[in-house]
Order: structure tokens, then sequence, then C-alpha cells
């Protein structure tokens, strides 16, 4: 049985940090675009700097690319017995390339999506501050660190991601709502299992048993694997 999720919607809505919350209710590898992308970035092989000013500007990485790193992330042994996919898909042709994958392997998905008010979005994205070298993400509002300005982990100056700055914001909500938000309807249309979810009005604990106990029940609950064609 694969255990694959989906955890689907705009930024700031909390997919990373629900994925992360995830591990302790499923045993499978969070994987994020976002932070894929951004490690080549940090890397600075060639793929992070085709991508780079592309992140910064807050607009879309093409599909091929981001859906390739995805393929090759899905192959590695680790993410065999399940995944938590955050940040893809998130345009129609991404949708197609991993329905078609997990179709062919007889992997049934599950859709969460977290449904945020816009305005409680844009301060989760203004306060965000993140840690450059564990990734942890805090809010100065909401979530901040023990000592303000340091990762309460590893003591590193937490910092503000550069597509975190309001100009981009408002170019990432827009890209999410008219290359993003379509995607809700195609699942639907797809007869794809989705589950929708208010995650604008709890703590991110609280949400995070919610969603869990939405995976694990039997009526949404994850079926066992067909057989791939190859076997
Ligand atoms: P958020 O969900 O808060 O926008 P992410 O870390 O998921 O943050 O994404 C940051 C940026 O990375 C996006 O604005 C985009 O440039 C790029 N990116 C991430 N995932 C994808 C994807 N599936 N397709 C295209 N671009 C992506």
């Amino acid at each position: 049985m694969t255990q694959a999720v989906v955890l689907f919607g705009s930024p700031g809505s909390g997919k990373g940090t629900q994925a992360s919350l995830l591990k302790n209710c499923l045993q499978v590898p969070h994987i994020s675009t976002g932070d894929m992308l951004r490690e080549h970035i940090r890397d600075g092989n060639a793929l992070g700097v085709r991508v780079a000013a592309t992140m910064q500007a807050g607009t879309l990485v093409r599909d091929e690319v981001v859906n390739q790193l995805v393929e090759e992330r899905l192959a590695e042994p680790d993410a065999q017995a399940g995944f938590i996919l955050d940040g893809y898909p998130r345009t129609r042709e991404q949708a197609e390339h991993l329905i078609g994958y997990l179709d062919a392997r007889g992997i049934r998905e599950l859709v969460i999506h977290l449904i945020v008010d816009y305005n409680v979005i844009v301060t989760r994205l203004t306060g965000r501050r993140q840690c450059p070298r564990c990734g942890t993400l805090y809010n100065i509002v909401s979530n901040p660190p023990r000592v303000e300005g340091v990762c309460d982990l590893d003591g590193q100056a937490l910092v503000i991601r550069d597509d975190d700055r309001e100009v981009v914001i408002r170019r990432r909500l827009a890209e999410y709502d008219s290359q993003s938000r379509p995607l809700i309807e195609f699942f639907r249309e797809k007869g794809r299992r989705l589950f929708e979810i208010d995650a604008g009005s709890q703590a991110p604990e609280a949400l995070s048993v919610q969603v869990c106990r939405i995976i694990k029940s039997p009526e949404l609950g994850f079926t066992p694997a067909m057989p791939a064609g190859k076997g």
C-alpha cells in the first residue's frame, strides 16, 4: 500500500507546516518542490541557476522542470511506501502528469485542500521567517521562536525568504488564483479523492490531528496498490 498524500492550498495555507507535522502520522517522506528548488539554488548548480530568477519573482518554474524533479524523487527507495507532496501539482499540466504517473502504478492519492481566508494568508506570509539551515518556519505573530530572530533548533539567525517580500507575495497569490486554484475543479472532474478542510482557524498541531484522522479513516483510507504494469 502506497500512502500518497497531496497537500494542496494557497501559498501560506500551511502546507509545509502540516507536511512536517504529518510525519508523526505517516512515516513517509515530505516532498516539497519549493524546498527542492531552493536546495538547487543553494548548491549553485545549473538547475538552481536556471530557476533562481523565476522563484525570486514569485512566478512558477516550468512544468517540465518540476515534473522531472518530482518523478526522480518519487523513484527513490524511501518514497516507495508513500509520500506527502507539498507544493505540487500547481498547474493543470503538472496535475495531469502526476495523475498519469500514479495511475500507471496503481497508486490512489488523497488530495487535502487546506482552505484559509485571504487576509489570514497575507498576514501569515508577511510575518514568515525561516531558518536558512534547517528550514524550520516561524511566524512573528502566530508562531514566534523562543528568542526573537533565532531558530529554536539550531540557533541560526532567521531570514525572510526572498519571495516573502510583499510585492512578490502578491504575485505568488495571483499565480495561485490563475493556475493552481482551478485544479480543485479538475480533481473533482477526474474523480480524484479530494478532502477540503478549514485550515485557518486552529493551531497547526490541532489541524494536523484532524488531517491525520482523515488520512487514517476507513472510508478515505488508502487501499492496497494494484500491481504496476511491470510487476
Ligand atoms: P509557497 O507555497 O508558500 O509559495 P513554495 O516553497 O511551495 O512556497 O514555492 C516557492 C516557489 O517555488 C514558487 O513561487 C515557485 O516559483 C516555485 N515552485 C514550487 N513548486 C512549484 C511547482 N510545483 N511548479 C512551479 N513552480 C514551483
